[in-house]
């Protein structure tokens, strides 16, 4: 584990802003959920991913290799015979 040379000020509410250039780096936006950790008197952040990595979709998420896809972009990544209804029958050349 390593700083990041930035240091901020916890407020009277005991919260600390995390720099812009972090969130960026780590996709943390508005809303997204951290969880804390505590090792002796270090306190760790980890970004809870409740968001699909492909769309940012939150809704019907599925669990893949600790990242969260969901539905849709799950049934895309299938293949179109697994997304896509039935294909209306061939038409036959003139
Ligand atoms: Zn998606």
């Amino acid at each position: 584990m390593k700083s990041i040379g930035m240091a901020r000020k916890v407020d009277d509410l005991g919260r600390i802003v995390l720099p812009i250039e972090l969130r960026r780096q780590l996709g943390i936006r508005a809303g997204d959920e951290l969880d804390i950790a505590v090792d002796g008197s270090t306190v760790l952040l980890h970004k809870i991913e409740s968001r699909c990595v492909f769309c940012d979709s939150m809704t019907d998420l599925r669990g893949y290799r600790e990242k969260q896809i969901c539905n849709d972009c799950v049934g895309e990544l299938s293949g179109p015979s697994a997304a896509a209804p039935a294909a209306a029958p061939p038409t036959a050349p003139l």
